[in-house]
């Protein structure tokens, strides 16, 4: 059969695709999901697989592809049931997979001829076993977690390369924390697991790049499975990034390591700088009063922290917004990613938000920036919003990128810093999230 994975964009307010194809866009790095070129080597090896990333290009609708297989977050939710519908006009079959079915089965079901539900390494060839025999079942679920010691090599090869493309490379999938807002937490419940350190250099290496996303929920966390993986790295000439909890900077002699082995860059859920907050989200792993040190000791490890904040959260009040920035500031802490508190339904806090009944927009597609969909405990709705921008704004203000990056003690990474504040600059000049490719 012939099988066209797609991970789709989704729909700004007056309906039109939000896509980033113009010369603009191409300035910034393109960081592909891992799922896409997973699936596609998890294919068997008879079916014909071909890649669309609809943010970089159009979608074929009159392909002759036999089954289409969307991925999408929550907010693609609107694409991908549009997608679908023209797909299935043609008589091909669809087949919806990731965090949405997951999350809200119920909510998805019928809108593509099959809804999987977990991970999908090893139902896959299940799926289309079943669609050569004409007897696809409407939902699949794996019944336990998928053993990711064996991966076959994601299908690099099918990655759109027409600009920098940094490349999607699994260590562990999961994350051992339970935080109550987090839909990783939601699906994998606890769980983490870690690949062999041969398989993962075996996979940076079919890369071909030099340019490397550990795209783990959190990488760190077993201090000495990344110490393994990072002495069996030392002295690549590969440059990456990856996502951990700040946890990491209580071991300076891993962070060394991991410059080592060519970390340049680890983006940090700290997410607030309020003890009741994060008692209220079940974070209360992470200590307020070491977060100085711990960016401190990151940034002196040669390591560029980026901070993921979110605002929203039952503490946060109208002054919070610029004393978080002011705070980022004074650390000097190189990028944040400022983020609107989405109550994910599937997802404790989720849940616990829409009975409150402070939720007054249903829409799924709308759980993401620039959204408001409920009123926090404290903040109006607009006071939200406003703060969240004025945030963004304030922190890639180029008073604010000078102070950050220019007059640092330690100019560790310095033009990547630079370029990449730069670009930000410009997309919130235009409106745009840092981390989104339009509204
Ligand atoms: S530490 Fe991060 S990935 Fe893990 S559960 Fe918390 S928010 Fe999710």
């Amino acid at each position: 059969m012939k099988i066209d994975i797609i991970h789709p964009a989704h729909y700004r307010d007056d309906g039109t695709v939000v896509q980033a194809k113009g010369w603009i866009d191409r300035l910034g790095a393109y960081l592909p999901h891992l799922g896409p070129p997973l699936l596609a080597a998890l294919t068997p090896d008879r079916h014909e697989v071909r890649l669309t990333e609809e943010y970089l290009e159009d979608i074929d609708f009159e392909s002759d592809a036999d089954v289409v297989a969307l991925s999408g977050q929550i907010m693609q939710f609107d694409r991908c049931k549009d997608i679908s519908a023209k797909f299935r006009a043609r008589g091909k079959k669809t087949v919806l997979g990731g965090y949405l079915p997951s999350m809200l089965p119920d909510r998805v079901e019928g809108f593509f001829d099959a809804i999987v539900l977990g991970e999908g390494d090893e139902i896959w060839p299940e799926i289309l076993n079943d669609i050569e025999q004409g007897k696809l079942k409407k939902r699949y679920q794996s019944t336990r977690s998928v053993d990711i010691s064996n991966l076959p090599i994601p299908r690099y090869d099918l990655i759109k390369k027409d600009r920098l493309v940094v490349y999607p490379v699994q260590a562990t999938r999961g994350c051992p924390f339970t935080c109550n807002y987090c839909s990783i937490a939601a699906v994998h419940q606890g769980a983490h697991r870690k690949r062999p350190v041969e398989q993962i250099l075996r996979d940076i290496d079919a890369t071909g790049s030099r340019n490397i996303n550990i795209c783990d929920d959190n990488l760190c966390e077993d201090i000495r499975f990344a110490d393994r993986l990072f002495t069996a790295m030392a002295g690549s000439p590969v440059r990456w990034g990856t996502q951990t909890t700040i946890n990491v900077a209580r071991h300076p002699g891993l962070l060394q390591k991991a410059r080592a082995s060519g970390c340049t860059l680890m983006a940090l859920g700290v997410e607030t700088f309020s003890v009741k907050n994060l008692e209220d989200v079940n974070k209360t792993f992470h200590a307020v009063d070491k977060y100085a040190e711990g960016f401190r000791r990151i940034m002196d490890a040669g390591i560029s922290p980026h901070a993921l904040i979110i605002f929203g959260l039952p503490d946060d009040k109208p002054d919070t917004f610029k004393k978080t920035v002011d705070y980022l500031e004074n650390l000097k802490v190189p990028v944040a990613q400022i983020f609107i508190l989405t109550p994910y339904p599937g997802t404790p806090m989720g849940d616990r938000i829409h009975r409150t009944g402070n939720v007054f927009d249903q829409e799924l597609s709308h759980l993401r920036e620039p959204y408001v969909v409920f009123k926090p405990d404290v903040l109006t709705p607009d006071q939200l919003k406003e703060g969240w921008w004025g945030a963004l704004e304030q922190f890639y203000s180029l008073r604010s990128i000078f102070k950050r990056i220019i007059m640092r003690r330690t100019p560790n990474n310095l033009l990547v810093n630079l370029a990449t504040n730069l670009y930000y600059w410009s997309k919130v000049k235009r409106g745009i999230h840092p981390v989104y490719f339009g509204f």
